[in-house]
This record gives structure tokens, sequence and C-alpha cells, in this order.
């Protein structure tokens, strides 16, 4: 039965990999279905299985996955995280995801530290099948929008990539200040570059920092257009053990600024204060969205 869901199950095979910097590696998974999947944007997420004790995910391909698997009692779920589509080859059956190697406690990690190449995982990702639209990304910038800030950690860094490289092929191009957190200063890579891109990375090199910190520090040198008087707003408080910190931006017409920040879901509320209730901007035009807890897990 071919599938006409926006979001379906993807069988695919570990074709090979690359280190792209000390903690990110991209994985290239090929299969003939990979034909079938597309992406709407460079922030498109996508859902991947892995094996669990050494068994390759079987997530049934029929009726509501997600509905099946969350029934499951946790211990019998095969593990699931969430990734970005960095490159996706639908003609060549190829999909590459750049994962950041963060160790050995957790399994998306620890499966793409020792994946070998006929390694198999399952992946739920849009389907160029669909009858009804896809979702799956916030990256939407208003038409004509000016001035944009871009935050993200190495989570968000391949998303973050891709964004500028869709914004350098504009012909009008927007004037963008990037802020981009690693681990170390060799974990920064080459990105897409314009005279109008100003590009701030920031390297956790002392072990004390907590991931996040130095975005955290950073937003307050961001270059930020003039927001409205705050001091009397009551910012709600956000559950971010309970919930993924995810807030959208709503269009405006017309709109000149845009943030797109991804991160460290602690930094993520932590800059959200500051852009919303010290810097009084408009929410409407910032995307805030948590990408991982530190040391907490989010399936
Ligand atoms: C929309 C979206 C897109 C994403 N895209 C990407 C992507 O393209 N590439 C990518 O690498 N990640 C991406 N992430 C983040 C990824 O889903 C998380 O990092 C995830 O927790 C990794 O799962 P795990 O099994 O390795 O660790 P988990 O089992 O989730 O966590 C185990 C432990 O590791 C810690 N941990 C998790 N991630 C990190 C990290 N990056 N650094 C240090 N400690 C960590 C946790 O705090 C926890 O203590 C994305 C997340 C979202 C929401």
């Amino acid at each position: 039965m071919t599938s006409t869901q926006p979001y379906r199950i993807f069988d695919v095979t570990l074709a090979r990999f690359a280190d792209v910097s000390p903690h990110l590696r991209r994985l290239t998974f090929t299969g003939p279905e990979v034909a079938d999947m597309t992406t709407m944007a460079p922030d498109q997420r996508i859902k991947i299985f892995f094996p669990r004790d050494g068994i390759a995910p079987d997530v049934p391909k029929d009726g509501d996955w997600y509905k099946s698997w969350k029934a499951l009692p946790v211990a019998d779920r095969v593990p699931m995280r969430t990734y970005t589509i960095r490159h996706l080859r639908a003609e060549q059956c190829e999909v590459d995801i750049d994962f950041v190697l963060h160790g050995e406690t957790g399994p998306a990690s620890r499966w793409a530290t020792r994946a070998q190449p006929g390694d198999r995982v399952q992946m739920s990702a849009p389907n160029r099948l669909s009858r009804s639209p896809i979702d799956g990304f916030e990256w939407k910038p208003p038409a004509g929008v000016r001035h944009i800030l871009l935050m993200a950690d190495e989570t968000a860094l391949p998303a973050l990539a891709g964004i500028l490289e869709e914004l350098s092929a504009r012909p009008n191009l927007p004037r963008v200040e990037a802020f981009v957190e690693v681990p170390s200063n060799e974990d920064r890579i080459a990105l897409a570059d314009w005279g109008g891109l100003t590009l701030h990375w920031l390297a956790r090199e002392d072990a004390d920092l907590r991931p996040g910190d130095l975005m955290i520090d950073a937003v307050r040198r961001a270059r930020l257009p003039q927001g409205a008087a705050a001091a009397d707003l009551v910012l709600e408080d956000i559950d971010i053990d309970a919930n993924v910190p995810w807030e959208r931006a709503q269009p405006i017409d017309g709109g000149d600024f845009y943030a797109w920040i991804a991160g460290e879901s602690e930094a993520v509320m932590a800059i959200r204060r500051f852009l919303i209730k010290e810097r009084g901007l408009d929410r409407r035009t910032l995307n805030l969205m948590g990408y991982w807890r530190f040391g907490k897990v989010y399936e």
C-alpha cells in the first residue's frame, strides 16, 4: 500500500559516514524508499528509530505509528530521537543526517558513534506522495524580512548551516547575525557566507561552562530591534522538565525582524526571558526551540 500521509516510515541502511568536525559526524543513509522522501525547509525534522538490544527497529508502516509506539510500555519501545535532514538526494536515494557525538549516554549518540555501513534504522520523515500539507519545520521567514537573528548550538548547527545556504542564494539578502555555540574551536565548520552575514563562533573551551552558557551571554551582545517597554509583562513559565519548550513565530506582514533560536532547553528559556521581558521584543517574531535538555531525556 502506498502511504499518502505527510510523514511515513522509511527503512534505511547506513551507506557511509564522515566526520564533519570532532563532535559532528555525517551519516549517509540509503534505500529504495528514500526516493519518496521529501524536505520542505533546512530545519525539517524527522524521527529516527534505533536498534534495541542489537535488533533493528521494525516500526509498522500501516496506521498511526506514533499511537502504536506510545501505547507500548517504555521498556518495550525502540529508542526514537529527533534529527534534521541535512541533505536529501532523493533521485540518488540518499539522505544525510549530521549527528552530534556526545558520548555513549544516549541511544542515538551511542549508535552514531559505533554504526557501520549496512546497519539499519527507520525514519519517520516527510512523504513526497503526501496528499496533505507537510509541516515539521519552523524556518518560515516573512517575505522581505531585512534583519535576522540566528542562534544555535551544535545540535541545531545542521539546520543553521542549511538556513545560511538558503539565505545566501536569495536575490535580496537580509542582514543576518548568527551565533553558533560548539564544544571546541575545532568544531567550527565552513558555512555559507556573504557580506551581510556576521557570524560569531562560541567555543566552549572552558570545562566549567555548561552547554548554552555562551549563547545566553552572547544574546546580550546581539544587534536587536528596538522593543516596547516590557517591565510589567508577565511571562508565563514553561515546565521544561515536562515539556519541550517550543514557541513558534507568527507571520507578521511586512515584518522587518525575525529570529530562529534553537539549542539546549534551559539556555533557550533564558534567551526567551531576555528577548521578551528585558528587551521587549514582539514574540511573534521569535522561534524559540528546545532541541535537547541537559541531564534529561526527551523522546
Ligand atoms: C527539531 C530537532 C532537531 C534536531 N536535530 C538534530 C541534529 O540534526 N543533530 C543532532 O545531533 N541532534 C539533533 N537534535 C537533538 C537530539 O534530538 C538530542 O541531542 C537527543 O537527545 C540525542 O539523543 P541521544 O539518544 O544521543 O541522547 P538522550 O538519550 O536523549 O540523552 C542522554 C543524555 O545525553 C544528554 N544529551 C543529549 N544530547 C546531547 C548533546 N547534544 N550534547 C551533550 N549531551 C547531550 C542528555 O542531556 C542526557 O543526559 C534535534 C532535536 C530537535 C528537537
